[in-house]
Parts: structure tokens; sequence; C-alpha cells
């Protein structure tokens, strides 16, 4: 463990994580050339959820890609100079910090991102097509920054980008997400949305964007909550062409526009939840200015158990404080890979009384909309551990009294289970009745560690 955390370095970007991936044995350099259609991702993928991978030589670009950042709880607990256990805590304080007192980032003239600036021209960014049987190539790894159309608050979010043409994406402004939301007041108002679209930023910046709506509600700017992960104000760089900042550290700064009353084709694109999502007609940008950093390296991310990790970091932070406050008993939550990250929570309860496993399932559908199951053990059961779970759900939940299932409920519209958003949720009650019957009393060892 370092003394000092990587991300409370003044000048932390991405190259200082890479270097301290490199320097901790948890970066692989692929050096040999790669196609950036299929096969980048391809090769990708035999280290996915190991180490992060940087691919050096990308044929036709001269731009490295980095893949990986984010598919490793333990390596991301590593940077943020915490164990794997404790980073959704760290996360969690923090959000509980900021939610009292919300920091504001500083605006900044200049900085590494706009070393250079050109016109735009897509085709010069070595961004992967990923799987098989998407529709373009993707840029699956930027932050979003906007600006509230009525309030001028900020807002930082994370969305899937194809690339159409030389200045043209379409993109994916999922339901229930702010940036829908400003978006659509723009739009009624006959105008476009400015944003900047940020590649290659720090760690803090990105998991401040994945904090989910419950938690920073349409009136924060979460990047209060980088502030705080950083222990200092983050800078944010004025743009040349829109009137919203871009991340001074970012790699890339696309300053960009949503186009009002126009809808191109989207996808497929290889989602979170293992499924494509499907093509249809979508949202349509134009770039009107690229800058970067003179020696930038492009960000990229798998989709899969890489957005399923840094979802699930960031959504246990803030659905441990929404149920911990309703149901005190609630101990640790954890955001299954299975559940791509954002469907399954299971919660560890250390009951004092009978009934409260129940009140946490319905506090965190209530919490988290987009959870589809949610499934309670005790305080014996180890929820990082899919085996101890299924422990639990073979011999201590009763069907007849242990169920709970909610019909047409508020979903995630990207999981097929639903119909457009609106499923049936199912709860496990795993727990054992309190007080414990003896015949649920799990065998204990002495504990004795072993030599060295
Ligand atoms: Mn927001």
């Amino acid at each position: 463990m370092n003394d000092v955390s990587l991300i409370r370095e003044p000048g932390l970007d991405l190259q200082k994580c890479i270097d301290w991936l490199s320097s901790h044995g948890q970066l692989v350099t692929v050096d040999r050339p790669v196609d950036a259609k299929y096969e980048l991702a391809g090769l990708g993928r035999n280290w996915e959820g190991k180490q992060a991978v940087l691919f050096t030589r990308v044929k036709d670009y001269s731009v490295p890609v980095l893949m990986g950042l984010y598919w490793n709880r333990a390596l991301l607990a590593g940077l943020f100079g915490c164990g794997e256990q404790e980073l959704p805590f760290l996360l969690a304080d923090n959000v509980r910090a900021w939610q009292q007192n919300a920091w504001e980032p500083v605006v900044v003239e200049s900085g590494p991102a706009n070393e250079v600036v050109e016109e735009p021209d897509l085709s010069r960014l070595p961004v992967p097509t990923h799987a098989l049987g998407d529709g373009g190539p993707y840029l699956s790894c930027c932050v979003v920054l906007a600006r509230d159309p009525d309030t001028g608050v900020r807002n930082a979010s994370v969305h899937r980008f194809m690339v159409t043409g030389k200045d043209r994406l379409t993109m994916m402004l999922d339901e229930g997400r702010h940036l829908r939301d400003y978006f659509r007041r723009a739009e009624e108002q006959g105008r476009p949305l400015e944003i900047t679209i940020n590649n290659g930023v720090d760690p803090t910046v990105y998991m401040a964007a994945m904090t989910p709506a419950a938690v920073a509600p349409l009136e924060a700017d979460e990047l209060g909550i980088a502030c705080g992960l950083l222990g200092r104000p983050l800078q944010l760089l004025r743009s040349q062409t829109v009137a919203v900042e871009g991340v001074v550290n970012a790699q890339f700064i696309l300053e960009a526009e949503i186009l009002p009353g126009v809808r191109e084709p989207e996808g497929p694109f290889a989602e979170l939840t293992y499924y494509y999502g499907p093509r249809d007609l979508r949202w349509v940008v134009r770039v009107k200015k690229i800058t970067r950093r003179r020696e930038p390296v492009f960000h990229s991310l798998l989709p899969g158990r890489e957005i399923a990790v840094s979802l699930a970091v960031m959504g246990e932070a803030g659905l441990f404080e929404l149920v911990h406050r309703q149901v005190p008993e609630v101990e640790r939550v954890r955001l299954t890979e299975g559940g791509c990250g954002r469907y399954h929570a299971v919660l560890q309860i250390r009951k004092r009384q009978e009934g409260t496993a129940k009140l946490a399932i319905l506090a965190a559908m209530a919490a988290f909309p987009s959870l589809q199951m949610v499934t309670v053990v005790d305080e014996d059961v180890d929820i990082t551990d899919p085996a101890a779970v299924e422990w639990a759900m073979c011999t201590r939940f009763r069907p007849e009294s242990g169920l709970v299932l909610v019909p047409a409920a508020r979903g995630h519209e990207l999981n097929p289970a639903t119909e457009a958003g609106v499923g049936t949720k199912i709860g496990f009650d795993a727990t054992a009745p309190y007080p414990r019957p003896p015949a649920m009393e799990r065998v204990r060892f002495l504990t004795i560690p072993t030599e060295g």
C-alpha cells in the first residue's frame, strides 16, 4: 500500500495512472500492431478483470490506446490508495461529505488538454470497434459535461457515442439521465445543447460522473465529488466554441452540441448487459472543435465487466448511504458482476429484530430503480463470494415467506428482462430468523494464522 494515494498527488492524470499501473505490475503493454476494428478489443479481452492493457501501436494511428483501467476492483482500489473492501466506503464517505458541503471546481484558461487545437476530424482518433455486431467505432469511456439550460447547473455523465462522420456522432441518452432532461428542455426551445466530451480523464472525474442520480440530484454538480476525492478543487478548462467547460487533465476534449430536431441511426452496441443495444434513430452530435495534449493516450473501455465494476463501486457507495439511512441494520452492500453492476444488489444485515430484511429489500428497490433483484443475507455471509450467497439461498431462504415480488415496476430500459424499462422486481430474504435458531448457526473453527 502506498503512503500517499496516487489520487491525491498534484498533477494527477491518466499518464500518472499508467505509470502507477506499470510500476505496480498492473499493466500489460501490447507492442505489436493491432487493428482498432475488432482486433484491439478481441485481444484486450484476454486480460478482462486482470491487468490494464496499453496498446502502443494501433494500425494507421499514432496514438496509443488504454483499456481496462476499471475492470478490476483491486487495481482501482490501489489507485485510490485503499483496499478493495474499503473502496465503496471511501467513496461513500466522500459522497456524504459532499452532500453536506459541495465543493466547486475552478475554471482555467489553458492546460494540458488544449496544448493542441484542431478542426474536428474524428477519423484521426483510434476509436475501436469492440464487438463483432457493433454498428461502428464507439467512444465508450468519455465524460460528458453540460449545463442545465434553465439553471446553469453543471452535469457530468458517461454516454456511448458512435462515430458517423468527421465531425458527427450519434449517441445514447437513456431515460432517467440528467443529460436527457437537459437536452429535452433545450430542444423544446429549438436550441442545441452544448457539451464537452472528455476522453482520458482521471479516475476521480470518471467516478464522479458515475454517481447515480439517486445520490446526485438534478440540481447538484457531481464534479464536486471529484474535488473531494482529489482533496482540492478540480480544474476545468474554458472552451473555445461552447459555453461549457472541459476537464483540464483530459487527453482529448471534443467541444460539441447535441442537435435539436435531428435523429440518426445509432447502434448496435455491445452493452454492459452483454447484449447488443439495438440500432435505432437516436440523438445526433456535431463536433465543433477538438483540443488535445501534444502526446495523448486514447482511453477506451471494454463494455462488460469494466462498466459493471465502475458502476458497482460508485453505486455501492450511494446505495449503502440511502439504504443504511432507512434500515440501519444494513452493514454492507454489493452490486454483483453477474448483475452487470446495477441489476442485483446483495445486502448484508446484522438483524436486531425480525422483518427488517424485507424493509431493506423495499428500501433498495425504491432507492435504485435499476435494480431487478435484491438478496439479503446475514452478517456471517461473505457478500463478495457468490458461492456464500448461494449457500444462504439454499439453507436460509424460505420461499413461502421470504419472497418479494413487485410487478410492473420501473427498472432499466437496457435490461431485456423489462418491457421498455418496466418489469417485475424480485427480492429474496435469505436471512435466518431472529433470534437465530441453533440449526442455523454456522460452524466455527479456531483461527490460526499460517506461518509467513
Ligand atoms: Mn447529474
